[in-house]
């Protein structure tokens, strides 16, 4: 895939950006790894100071960066701006909690273990490769790179080929914001550059949000190396809900739920899992409030839902879709893309789904909605854990025993009750099953790049 930047509105190439060499990269790894045997040794404040900085900037900036987002990648105007200020909250956060979180963990009575003194320190392992996707562009990033250079670390960015500018704004305002040259870079490669990045010895660690096939192989390559990977893979959102629950909000979140970032959120809904005696009555509603729904230019106030991220994107939506109506299945609103330039798809959403379709069991990257009927809690919790997924999950009801058994039994990195699967820096975020591994945000991501060593003193 070629390193540009391409409007999904249009289908036009607004600029291309050339792949950095072999040396080129051999060079930015040799700057990182250098420029974190200080780094590591400055203390939370300075890190602080420069995170801050950084972060008003972003806050200043934010038209900037939100035209940069929609441009590449398609999300509406008011979402990226939204995201741009999401991330500087991040920032904040980890800036604010990063020496609490990293604190020593002093054990109560050394006398247990014969010594005078003993710890748990937290330390930074060092250069950290990230490969991040195009969906939220920056906000992928950040909540990597906020608790990564707060706790010490230093960061190597390979983003989505298809925001490039993206991936330039970050490195640039972090440089800004006072951190040195050489703590956060952005390569720009090909995904068939990673291999080596990962095999050098000065990269220690990798992160990767994205596919399937790409966390595999990252994880094959640093299982081989034996280097510690995260990896926030792929989504397939069970959204159930019961006769007890809210049924004007639970539509009304479900349509957001699901057409949240034109449809290309791992944690969007996407499978939505109806009680029986209430499934005809959410049903009208959901496809009326999906067919109000508008598709159009990304920077239109007026635009609820913009086109698909790339041309790939959408043809494997559209296969997804046309594989469950030829076997069967009905589409009760949307179904086939409009006319006309750039990689639009309608909210579209498909009934009468059987296991054999490919539908009910891959990931869907764009707005449709698959809709189930459940004849009971036990049907529903069946049909929401059949899926090799588990990212998020999200449950409707105000019964009391319901809400607990949904906490209990859904199998997911993270279930929302009344609500709908959100990341917030102050909760942890990652998945089970092949959703990945590891924990992004809160107290638990900023230590997933740490060295917790042992300190014993006699
Ligand atoms: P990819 O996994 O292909 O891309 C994500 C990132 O990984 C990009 O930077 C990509 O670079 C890089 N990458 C791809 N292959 C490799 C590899 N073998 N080794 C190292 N890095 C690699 O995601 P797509 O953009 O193709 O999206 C397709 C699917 O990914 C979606 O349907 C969805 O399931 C999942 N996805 C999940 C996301 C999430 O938030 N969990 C976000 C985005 C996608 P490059 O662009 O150069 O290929």
């Amino acid at each position: 895939m070629a390193i540009a930047t391409i409007n999904p509105a249009t289908g036009t190439t607004v600029r291309t950006f050339p792949e950095l060499t072999e040396a080129e990269v051999e060079q930015k790894i040799g700057v990182a790894h250098e420029r974190w045997r200080t780094y590591r040794l400055t203390g939370f404040d300075e890190r602080a100071e420069c995170m801050r900085a950084a972060a008003d900037l972003v806050e200043k900036e934010v038209d900037h960066a939100a035209q940069l987002m929609s441009t590449e990648m398609g999300k509406t105007l008011a979402s990226a701006h939204g995201e741009a200020l999401k991330c500087a909250h991040g920032m904040r956060y980890y800036a604010d909690h990063a020496a609490e979180f990293l604190a020593d963990e002093v054990l109560a009575d050394p006398s247990q273990v014969g010594a005078e003194r003993a710890l748990g320190r937290y330390q930074p392992l060092g250069v950290v490769l990230a490969a991040m996707p195009w969906n939220f562009p920056m906000w992928q990033v950040m909540r990597f790179a906020a608790p990564a250079l707060m706790a010490g670390n230093v960061g190597l960015l390979k983003h989505a080929s298809n925001v490039p500018q993206c991936a330039l704004y970050l490195e640039d305002v972090l440089r800004r914001g006072g951190f040195a040259e050489g703590c956060f870079q952005a390569l720009l490669i090909s995904s068939g550059k990673v291999e080596a990045i990962l095999r050098d010895p000065r990269v220690v660690a990798a992160t990767l949000t994205g596919s399937e096939p790409a966390g595999r192989s990252v994880a094959a390559i640093c299982g081989d190396e034996v280097k510690h990977t995260v990896l926030e893979l792929g989504g397939s959102d069970p959204f159930v809900v019961m006769p007890s629950a809210d049924l004007d909000r639970a539509v009304a979140t479900a349509v957001d739920a699901r057409v949240q970032n034109n449809g290309q959120s791992c944690i969007a809904a996407k499978r939505f899992i109806v009680h029986t005696d209430i499934y005809d009555a959410f049903t009208e509603q959901f496809v009326a409030r999906m067919r109000e729904l508008t598709v159009g230019d990304p920077f239109d106030p007026a635009t609820d839902v913009g086109p698909l991220a790339t041309e790939q994107g959408r043809a494997d939506v559209e296969e997804l879709v046309d594989d469950a109506i030829a076997a069967g299945a009905t589409v009760l609103c949307g179904g086939r893309r409009p006319d006309g330039a750039g990689w639009f798809y309608p909210p579209t959403i498909i009934a009468d789904i059987t296991r054999d379709m490919r539908i009910f069991a891959e990931e869907v990257f764009g707005p449709v909605a698959s809709l189930y009927r459940a004849a009971d809690i036990e049907e529903a919790l069946e049909i929401a854990n059949a899926t090799t997924f588990g990212l998020g999950s999200n449950a409707w009801t105000n019964d009391k025993t319901e809400k607990e058994r949904f906490m209990a039994d859904l199998y997911a990195g993270q279930v929302f009750i009344n609500g709908k699967t959100t990341s917030y820096p102050e909760l942890p975020f990652g998945g089970v099953k092949r959703s990945g591994y590891g924990r992004e945000l809160s107290t638990h991501g900023i230590r997933e790049f740490c060295n917790l060593k042992t300190i014993w003193m006699g």
